[in-house]
């Protein structure tokens, strides 16, 4: 907890009476908190007896395991394979021609995931304030920042730095798989393996974050690498990858597992993507559903893991936190309260 209470960037100016009767009349508290008056809860997976009818609305239902967000991204991953692709003799051979095509095209594709989700809650504001969990726009004119602007920081790390990482991880396993250097799984030879392994790569995902993120969390890492992330107290969109580059490299690194473990490339592209633009929707800070309550999105879970730094170090399938004890539900007096001291004003 010290490390974190160190770091932490000038908060806005304290809030005056009107403000503080303007929080109360929205349902905040005097910090301008919204909190959800029902617990994080994890996913109805990792637990025994196991209950099946919430499983099964788990697995299928909307909001899912399913969908909307691994949909959406499955959507990205497989049009990105159909159509944008370099053909698998150009990567063959290293050459700028491909390795800038697949650059270009994953900054296209986050400037339509992030950047669609950016322009609607934090430019356009389309829900205003409502469900925003920390009352505050993101910080400008602040020297914690990159060019002195949250935003602009963060755009530079998510998309500057990372989709460079993201790229590069790319280039490197497109040019493996054309040569034949690791496994190459094949719809027609394993058609059960296929599909089965498309609805584990989720569950990989969270288990290979919360073992890194764990390790970053080590007092040296943090102080080095991991404190770049934690500035975001107030993480927007763009926060989701605002990663040093260490970070970068082992967060990303949960691809490779297809060196190992026989995959097809569309599996790789599905991690990948997966890995790199779901914080955007993991960062936002609303408690959706959004757009009129149709768009469930959103991860109050890990936004009390930058409010608070010492809990929810994985997310809410894998019951990990609960497990080693540093699970927090968010509720005042609920699992995981008293944990850590609270940050102060
Ligand atoms: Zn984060
Ligand atoms: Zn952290």
């Amino acid at each position: 907890m010290s490390i974190a209470l160190t770091r932490l960037p000038p908060m806005a100016a304290q809030p005056h009476s009107t403000r503080t009767e303007e929080y109360a009349a929205a349902g905040r508290n005097a910090r301008g908190e919204w909190r959800p008056d029902y617990p994080v809860r994890y996913a109805p997976v990792f637990q025994w007896p196991l209950r099946v009818k919430a499983f099964l609305k788990w697995l299928f239902g909307w909001p899912g395991y399913l969908w909307p967000l691994s949909s959406v991204v499955f959507a990205f991953a497989a049009i990105t394979w159909f159509f944008f692709q370099p053909s698998m003799e150009r990567c063959a051979t290293f050459a700028p021609g491909w390795i800038a095509q697949i650059w270009v095209r994953n900054l296209a594709i986050m400037w339509i995931f992030y950047g669609s989700l950016h322009y609607y809650l934090h430019i356009r504001k389309g829900e205003g304030l409502k469900k925003k969990y920390d009352a505050n726009w993101p910080a400008t004119n602040s020297r914690v920042f990159l060019f002195r602007d949250q935003v602009y920081d963060n755009i530079f790390w998510t998309c500057g730095v990372g989709g460079i990482v993201w790229s590069g991880y790319e280039v490197v396993t497109m040019w493996l798989y054309a040569n034949h250097f690791i496994p190459w799984l094949e719809w027609a030879r394993h058609p059960v393996w296929f599909v089965t392994l498309f609805l584990l790569i989720p569950i990989w995902r969270e288990f290979h974050f919360y073992v890194v993120h764990r390790l970053i969390h080590w007092k040296p890492l943090y102080k080095h690498v991991h404190y770049l992330h934690h500035k975001n107290i107030n993480p927007n969109t763009w926060s989701g990858m605002a990663m040093h580059p260490v970070e970068l490299v082992l967060y990303i690194s949960v691809v490779l597992i297809h060196w190992v473990v026989p995959s097809h490339p569309l599996h790789f592209l599905y991690n990948l993507q997966h890995t790199t633009l779901t914080p955007g929707a993991g960062h936002h800070g609303f408690e959706g559903p959004i757009a009129n309550g149709k768009v469930p999105t959103g991860s109050y879970f890990h936004y009390l893991h930058h409010r608070y730094f010492e809990c929810n170090y994985g997310e809410a399938t894998i019951p990990l936190d609960r497990w080693f004890g540093t699970f927090r539900d968010g509720l005042p007096e609920g699992e995981g309260a008293k944990l850590a001291e609270e940050h102060k004003d």
